[in-house]
């Protein structure tokens, strides 16, 4: 089959490799009929994740048709239509059986590696590095998914693929980060990134009852979708000083949530900026965290600051002070899709949201390379690439 593979940073090629069987009883093959860069995917291609190898392949956000399944699968047969969560969960460990499907601990079969890094192991992702388990991933014409009973959501509606796709990502990354906040009558949600993380928060934002939601990018047309589809008001931060416009727009205090929906490879200027960006480089530090350190001291006091956006290691010159001073609560983590993305099925079956708003390039997979470069450095007004093998 053909499969996007890495090879280097900034260097990804559809080759062909070998079609993935079914190695446990409870795996099923998936035929991908569409699939998508994410955010996550460009921080592989920067060469910032530790433990990616040559020839991995890549892809996390992807959907299809069910060609096989083990002898234990029940749940889904061959010609069923799914969205596979990015996730891989087994659906009966100590954190699946609390709704923290992001942390199974079953599912990752290189822990060992992780804990290292981070004192326990995450759940296993499709296509993201050895660390979180090697298995390869969906911008491939097949795929194998483990757990399959577990990691799927079947689609038994007309809805097309562009309309359901993200429920297995970042619709369920946008709605968590805001979830999570218990968001106030009244409140205003700033989000930094209007990438579509972020598209995605500010929509759930206003879906879960916030009066008020800031948008803050430095890409017009990113803005612009924000403002036009998402109802909030942008802030260009390259134009405008964050913290004192978002003061302005709350009598001094600052918002009541700050979503960060940048990452680690947050843009910015300045001294401290350039420190972050060396550091980066010469393998210092995986982070550049200039938006979650804008958040934390925009933020105001007993608010919260949730951040979806993802960062790797150790961060440093974080205002843990101001957090600690200003009482603010912190969430972050890797989504917990399982628990989301029938709910958020439900809301686009209502006709509630069009997740398809964000797609601006639809690709062959064989041009997935283009789509990495046009989607990492925002080329063509990118905001989102589909690719269709
Ligand atoms: P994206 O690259 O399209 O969006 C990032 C946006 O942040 C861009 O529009 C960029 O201009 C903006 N930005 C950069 N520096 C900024 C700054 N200093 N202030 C404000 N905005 C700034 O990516 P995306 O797909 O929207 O993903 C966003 C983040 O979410 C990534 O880190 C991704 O890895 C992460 N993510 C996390 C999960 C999870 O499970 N937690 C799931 C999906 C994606
Ligand atoms: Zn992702």
């Amino acid at each position: 089959m053909k499969a996007l593979r890495y090879h280097g940073a900034r260097d990804v090629r559809v080759e062909t490799v070998p079609d993935p069987q079914l190695s446990e009883p409870r795996d099923m093959i998936v035929k991908v009929t569409a699939c998508a860069i994410c955010g996550s995917d460009l921080h592989l291609y920067e060469g910032l994740i530790p433990t990616l190898q040559k020839g991995d392949v890549l892809g996390h956000e992807f959907m299809g048709e069910v060609v096989e399944v083990g002898r234990e699968v029940r749940d889904v047969k061959p010609g069923d239509r799914v969205v596979v969560p990015f996730n891989i969960s087994c659906g009966d460990c100590y954190f699946c059986k609390r709704q923290l499907w992001s942390l199974c601990d079953r599912s990752n079969p290189n822990a060992a590696l992780a804990t290292k890094q981070f004192g326990a192991a995450p759940a296993g992702l499709f296509g993201y590095s050895h660390m979180f388990g090697g298995y390869p991933g969906g911008q491939a014409e097949y795929v194998r998914v483990p757990f399959a009973d577990v990691n799927h959501f079947k689609i038994e509606s007309d809805l097309g693929d562009e309309q359901v796709l993200f429920i297995g990502d970042i619709f369920a990354t946008g709605f968590m980060a805001v979830d999570v906040c218990g968001v106030q009558p009244g409140d205003l949600v700033a989000v930094w990134g209007a990438g579509p993380v972020g598209l995605f928060a500010m929509k759930s934002a206003k879906m879960l009852g916030a009066e008020r939601v800031v948008a803050i990018d430095r890409f017009p047309e990113r803005l612009e979708l924000a403002r036009a589809q998402c109802g909030a008001v942008p802030i260009d931060y390259e134009k405008s000083d964050v913290i004192e416009v978002l003061k302005e727009m709350t009598s001094g205090r600052g918002p009541d949530i700050c979503v960060d929906a940048v990452g680690m490879e947050a843009h910015g200027h300045g001294l401290e900026f350039w420190y972050d960006r060396v550091k980066q480089a010469v393998g210092l530090q995986p982070d550049r965290p200039t938006a979650l350190r804008q958040a934390v001291m925009a933020c105001r006091k007993g608010g919260t600051v949730s951040v979806p956006g993802v960062y790797g290691g150790p961060i440093d010159h974080f205002p843990f002070g101001a957090a600690f001073n200003k009482g603010l609560t912190l969430k972050m983590g890797q989504t917990h899709t399982h628990r989301y993305a029938p709910a958020l099925l439900q809301r686009i079956a209502a006709r509630e949201i069009d997740p398809s708003f964000i797609v601006t390039h639809r690709l062959h997979l064989e041009e997935a390379p283009k789509g990495y470069d046009i989607f990492q450095h925002k080329k063509e007004a990118c905001i989102k690439v589909v690719l269709r093998p």
